[in-house]
């Protein structure tokens, strides 16, 4: 998309601007991670004072600073409305702590914050300049996560199989050839006839993880079945569907080291609609940017969007879907509907089950509009018009950020495994 995004920028010149040295041997990173194994210690942390001078360092000193046209900034806030004002502003919102938001803007989002009266300064050493993601050849690309899934579902084909629901953006433009792929996964019986699940990864493109987390509960359920009893039971009297992959095209960027979370839908000076925020249950609310500069771009209209539309149409036609989970990072968080809305869901159970995934991941429970106001996102969507009840799993800290080193993935597998099981139980109950 951006064509401006790769340049290389004079990092020492960045670090003199900044008023201080570069210290590559500075390692927050390892505390960060130790420190937000719980919810209840990463609360404490993010209150306390050494935590910002630890995110300041990390941004600067693990990194590679670049020209981008995104400025990270850190607003104070007052009250829950300012953080819904914020993402409405079109700010890509990083963290929430109890003081601050965390995020990041650009040039025109950033003349909206300073019209917005709210109190901010940069993280970013200058306007403009960012921190170039790393891409850990040991993630999946597009092309090795399909060639993992062809191969997997083809050594399971009694158990699995692959479906492709739907084309990118790019594909319908004739500008690539991506699709969006399912795993679908069911033992013995008929399994329409079988309470469904549907997980879904990467409707944000640099969330790299969440493409992980997702293949490896595929690899999971195969090989397990037949082994391990309670894994069996599980793919005998359920109707698993596994989408790793929702943004094929904006994760190409993020291959390359791009800070891509939106689709590549080109719309001029800036491009891409935030997936998140284009499913067609209170689409348009708050929470949501109506200008394509801003990363949480809604889109023209609800369901713009090929991948939004697969996904509509996927679970739409899918009856027997009783639970979802939608894959995130990062901030430590398991949410639930409703974003677009306070008011308070009423589904006691559902409620019920996001408190237990909380304590078996040990991140955050919440309901969505707990963190902030958004609309037109899937959880709200597949429980509001679907009635399928719908949890999005935020993985990560501040110190992981959207490209962890490939290692992490095995904590957070660790963290998020009994979880998905337990859902995937959960959707027969
Ligand atoms: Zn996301």
């Amino acid at each position: 998309m951006s064509k401006t995004r790769f340049r290389p920028f004079a990092l020492a010149t960045a670090a003199l601007l900044m008023g201080c040295s570069l210290q590559p041997n500075f390692a927050p990173r390892a505390n960060v991670a130790l420190q937000s194994q719980s919810a209840a210690n990463q609360k404490v942390f993010e209150q306390s004072a050494a935590f910002e001078p630890t995110y300041q360092n990390s941004f600067i000193s693990k990194r590679q600073l670049i020209k981008t046209g995104q400025t990270v900034v850190k607003v104070s806030y007052a009250n829950n409305d300012q953080v819904s004002q914020l993402s409405g502003l079109g700010m890509d919102i990083w963290m929430v702590t109890p003081r601050y938001v965390l995020g990041e803007v650009n040039e025109d989002v950033l003349a909206r914050l300073r019209g917005s009266r709210l109190a901010f300064e940069l993280i970013s050493p200058e306007v403009g300049v960012t921190s170039r993601n790393e891409f850990d050849p040991k993630y999946h690309t597009y092309e090795t996560m399909l060639a993992d899934i062809h191969a997997v579902t083809a050594k399971f084909g009694n158990l699995a199989s692959l479906h492709d629901i739907g084309d990118t953006w790019e594909k319908t433009q004739g500008k690539a050839n991506h699709d969006i792929w399912a795993v679908h996964i069911s033992g013995q019986g008929a399994a329409e006839a079988k309470p469904g699940i549907l997980f879904i990864g990467n409707h944000h493109a640099r969330e790299l993880v969440t493409v992980e987390i997702p293949l490896q509960l595929i690899h999971l359920l195969l090989e397990s079945y037949g082994k391990d009893p309670e894994i069996t039971r599980l793919v005998d009297s359920r109707d698993i569907w596994i989408v790793p992959m929702l943004n094929p095209d904006g994760h190409k960027l993020a291959e390359q080291g791009g800070d891509q979370r939106k689709n590549t839908h080109e719309l001029g000076r800036y491009d891409g609609v935030d997936l998140n925020r284009n499913y067609g249950f209170q689409w348009g609310g708050g929470g949501a940017d109506t200008s394509p500069s801003g990363e949480t771009y809604r889109g023209e209209k609800a369901f713009s969007e090929p991948e939004t539309q697969a996904i509509r149409d996927f679970a739409s036609s899918h009856k027997n879907l009783k639970m979802s989970m939608s894959y995130h990072s990062f901030s430590n968080l398991i949410l639930w509907p409703w974003g677009y809305t306070k008011q308070r869901i009423n589904a006691p159970k559902l409620v019920e089950i996001g408190n237990t995934l909380g304590k078996m991941t040990g991140y955050k429970p919440e309901q969505a509009s707990d963190l902030y106001i958004c609309s037109g996102v899937s959880d709200d969507f597949l429980f509001g018009s679907l009635n399928i009840p719908a949890y999005t799993t935020e993985m990560g800290s501040w110190g992981d950020g959207f490209d962890p080193p490939f290692s992490k993935v095995a904590d957070f597998w660790n963290e998020n495994r009994g979880a998905a099981l337990y859902l995937i139980d959960q959707a027969g109950k």
